[in-house]
């Protein structure tokens, strides 16, 4: 068995070696999955829910373990760590209260004597997850997903294996049956293989564009149910009559947070003209105090990115954008991973700072013509996570519904996730929900049950 490091991106010491997982012992951990299936969608709802409850309570006595884990893995400053446990903790607390209602079996009257809908689990499903969330995306699947009776695999990135194993361990410490919720350590190809697997019954993915596309490939050609959580290029739309002083620092936190390694993070900044100067100004000002820094420390804000290729990557994107006209207002400087907050204007359509998701604390800043084009702009995209629009005339903004392509508008507030909404894209962003009704019944057989 090859071996992986972990590594912390911040110090670039290495902190654990984890051993890799071989076809054979991927196959023995679905063989488990398998068999404990029935033992586990047995368990009456009520049992399933106090046991993610226990998940809950857990998560919250762990929280600076967990946070501390998180932020040596990936370098998220940690306070933003800790905030990410306790979200989680939130998101198992709404399933464990909710799952029996929205479980509940749907009676649809019709001409028989009872017909209904019954929501069956459908066996073990896998999950392979992104590293810049490495709790919150795992239990936003898991949460829902288990309690709906499944079992789950899960296939972590590869540079947070120690944040898999806690996860893991997790489950099995709050008393889920062994084998229901198990951590593999494994390639892409050894996924394919899983996927080829009569024991997979249905795959999600929160990953990049690349990697959707390998997935949904490898399911479709095995008739298997996908879910994709890709990549975005959220625009926040700021009209002229936003209020700055109320949520400037809403819009800077919907760039930069989790050091701008956010796939609904505001990556492009389109600003009616009447308030360009005053926001750009402002905008400016507030980048420059964020605190950057050791993610160890509870007043850092910008720690570095997950690895040093990220930052590499960021910079081939900002450099390229400057070729083609940008102009850097602040910013770009790189040291290994770290990257530093960086703003650009007169970004256009055709550089990558528009085109393409940029994953780091880069804000490509836009100016319209109007709000019409304002909208227009916003459109040009070939990702369709979510879009934010601020202004005080929320009447013009319900009229706007229609007209924006993403998967949600969020109109005075920075696109976010919550466990009672559901939380997708369109596009190349991906397709099926997580989170709220839509999340979990994307893992069920929804039986129609017919009795005359
Ligand atoms: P990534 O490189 O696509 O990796 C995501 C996961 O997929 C990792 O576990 C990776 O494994 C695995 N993977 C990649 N290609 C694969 C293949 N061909 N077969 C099997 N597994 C494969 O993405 P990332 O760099 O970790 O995360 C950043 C991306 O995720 C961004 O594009 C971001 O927008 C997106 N994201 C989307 C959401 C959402 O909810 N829509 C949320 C968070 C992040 P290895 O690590 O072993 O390569």
């Amino acid at each position: 068995m090859s071996n992986i490091w972990s590594k912390n991106p911040y110090t670039g010491e290495s902190i654990k070696e984890y051993y890799k997982d071989t076809s054979a012992s991927i196959e023995e951990k679905l063989k488990m999955a398998q068999s404990v299936q029935k033992e586990w969608s047995d368990k009456t709802i009520e049992e399933r829910c106090e046991l993610l409850q226990n998940v809950s309570e857990l998560l919250l006595d762990r929280k600076e373990e967990y946070a501390k884990l998180i932020s040596m893995e990936m370098g998220k400053p940690i306070s933003q760590s800790i905030a990410e446990i306790e979200k989680c903790a939130w998101a198992c607390d709404f399933y464990a209260f909710n799952v029996e209602d929205l479980l509940a079996d749907e009676i649809i009257e019709t001409d028989a004597k009872e017909s209904f809908i019954s929501y069956d689990p459908l066996g073990c499903i896998l999950a392979v997850m992104p590293w810049n969330y490495p709790f919150w995306q795992v239990m936003r699947f898991a949460a829902p997903t288990l309690t709906a009776g499944n079992t789950g695999i899960l296939k972590h990135a590869k540079n947070v294996p120690g944040c898999s194993k806690a996860l893991e361990q997790l489950f099995l410490d709050v008393g889920y049956p062994k084998g229901c919720f198990q951590a593999i350590l494994a390639g892409h190809e050894e996924i394919e293989e899983l996927i080829r697997n009569d024991g997979i019954k249905a795959v999600t993915l929160t990953g990049s564009e690349k990697a959707g596309r390998g997935i949904a490939q490898a399911a479709g050609k095995n008739l298997k149910k996908s879910v994709l959580e890709l990549g975005g290029n959220n625009s926040c739309i700021v009209f002229e009559d936003a209020n700055l002083d109320k949520y400037l620092d809403t819009m800077v936190q919907a760039r930069m947070q989790n050091t701008g390694q956010s796939c609904i993070a505001a990556k492009r900044f389109i600003v009616c003209p009447e308030i360009y100067d005053e926001f750009l100004e402002r905008f400016i000002g507030a980048t420059k105090k964020l605190t950057v820094g050791n993610p160890m420390d509870n007043d850092t804000y910008i720690g570095v990115l997950a690895r040093a290729d990220l930052a590499d990557t960021l910079k081939e994107q900002v450099d390229k954008s400057l070729e083609k006209g940008a102009k850097l207002i602040v910013g770009n400087k790189k040291d290994g991973a770290y990257f530093e907050p960086t703003i650009l204007t007169e970004v256009t359509p055709g550089m990558p700072a528009f085109d393409e998701e940029t994953f780091g604390p880069v804000a490509a800043i836009i100016k319209a013509d109007n709000r019409r084009h304002a909208i227009e702009l916003a459109n040009i995209s070939s990702y369709g996570l979510g879009s934010m629009l601020f202004t005080e005339d929320i009447e013009h903004s319900l009229e706007l519904i229609p007209e924006i392509s993403d998967g949600a508008f969020f109109v005075n507030e920075m696109v976010k996730s919550d466990p009672r909404l559901p939380f997708g894209g369109t596009k190349n962003s991906g397709y099926g929900r997580e989170l709220s009704r839509e999340g979990i019944l994307e893992f069920v057989n929804k039986k129609t049950v017919y009795i005359k």
